[in-house]
């Protein structure tokens, strides 16, 4: 391993070598040196937060094709504040009741296999969800998970919006859904958390007519890990807004930037909204900002050969392991990142693949690789997170532990 002493080790906190992608629970991605800078700069001095909003709002739309952006302190919360943005709209009381929503829709179509943990972040600006569809195609009988009119005929009066998980196995087709969500005046918010790269996933949804959308700033995108952006129509960004800005302010001198909201249509000063809790300080936004211009600018195809190459070193690295099979998966354009599909040999091993990937998190710097299919014996190893020092170590760790 390099680099003898960080924080973490000076801290007493185990360092974690990352074979397991852009995961939040071990810290996302690593931002960049560069947002990093720039956030040391921010916090020399002060800027009105509202500015800055108004600033990356610029940057947003450029990149998105929105008409505006926002940015919180991660995409679960953008899509908390999307959906009040839904539920309450320019209602400014309505905002001030929130998770309450007497006396507004507070209904969030999804389908059902749309629905992950995630969700949470919905029902938390007080939604409901209503699931529709089933999870019929595990039946293998031909029938889909979801049909367009389970999803037009769960709309009522107290419908506030539908929400779209952006995945490959995701149908409808979202623009079917948009157009369904439309014909009914009803916004479509997308969860698109991680869906970039590819960097054209960021006028994707704008481009498909959806009202909203969300995207993870502290993945791929390398922001800080605290960052989120929601883009989308300018009308529910000023709601997102209003109920996310510290409300503190005096009436008579309360001047937020225009492009950002509109003080004129209300009388007086709302109070802190729900957003409140999901506060962005001068430094993350900077950070975001400085970490979206250097990710608009990157080369991916450079990115992808460096990933493909460490995958390469890792199945290199691990091949003549006897108790294990490697299979370099993905890489194209859906995946972007390759990765090393590792299948254990568990009656020869003497160990499990649960077994392995445990004892390679109690390493000491612990190894974190993927783990989304041990049930088939395997472990993923995601070359995005590493360096080739660290894709050694992480060979080496699986050796050892197997002999
Ligand atoms: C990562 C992720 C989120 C949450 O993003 P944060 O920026 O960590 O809040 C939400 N939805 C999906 C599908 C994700 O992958």
């Amino acid at each position: 391993m390099t680099s003898d002493s960080s924080i973490y080790d000076e801290l007493g906190v185990p360092r974690v070598v990352n074979a397991a992608g852009t995961k939040t629970r071990i810290g996302g991605s690593l931002i960049r040196p560069e947002a990093v800078e720039a956030m040391s700069r921010a916090a020399e001095g002060f800027a009105r937060i509202s500015d800055l909003q108004a600033r990356a709002s610029e940057l947003i739309t450029d990149c998105t094709g929105a008409e505006a952006g926002y940015v919180a302190s991660g995409a679960a919360a953008a899509m908390t504040l999307g959906t009040a943005a839904c539920i309450a709209g320019d209602d400014v009381a309505a905002m001030d009741r929130l998770p309450d929503t007497e006396g507004r829709p507070d209904e969030v179509i999804m389908p059902r296999t749309h629905r992950t943990g995630y969700d949470h972040a919905i029902r938390a600006a007080g939604a409901t969800i209503v699931d529709v569809g089933t999870n019929d195609p595990h039946l293998g009988t031909g029938s889909a998970a979801i049909e367009p009119w389970e999803i037009e005929t769960a709309i009522t009066e107290d419908t506030a919006a539908i929400a779209y998980l952006q995945k490959e196995y995701t149908t409808p087709p979202l623009s079917k859904v948009v157009e369904i969500a439309h014909r009914h005046d009803i916004p479509v918010l997308v969860d698109a958390a991680a869906e970039v790269p590819p960097k054209a996933n960021l006028t994707r949804f704008i481009d498909a007519g959806v009202d909203l959308v969300v995207f993870s700033g502290g993945k791929a995108i390398r922001g800080p890990q605290s960052t989120g952006i929601l883009a989308g129509r300018a009308d529910l960004i000023e709601s997102a807004a209003f109920q996310h800005l510290d409300m503190h302010a005096a009436a008579e001198v309360w001047d937020p930037p225009r492009d950002l909201l509109d003080p004129s249509a209300y009388d007086g000063v709302p109070r802190q909204g729900i957003g409140r809790t999901l506060k962005v300080g001068k430094e993350e936004l900077v950070g975001l900002i400085r970490a979206l211009e250097l990710f608009l600018e990157e080369d991916q195809d450079e990115l992808v050969a460096e990933w493909t190459d460490r995958t390469a070193l890792l199945d290199a690295e691990l091949t003549d392991v006897d108790t294990l099979s490697c299979e370099t998966v993905g890489g194209g354009k859906v995946d972007v990142a390759p990765a090393l599909h590792v299948t254990v040999d568990e009656d020869a091993a003497g160990m499990t693949a649960a077994e392995l990937v445990l004892a390679l998190r109690r390493e000491n710097p612990r190894v974190f690789v993927g783990a989304d299919a041990l049930a088939d014996a395997t472990f993923v190893l995601n070359p995005m997170c590493l360096t080739d020092d660290e894709a050694q170590y992480v060979a080496e760790r699986i050796r050892e532990n197997l002999s």
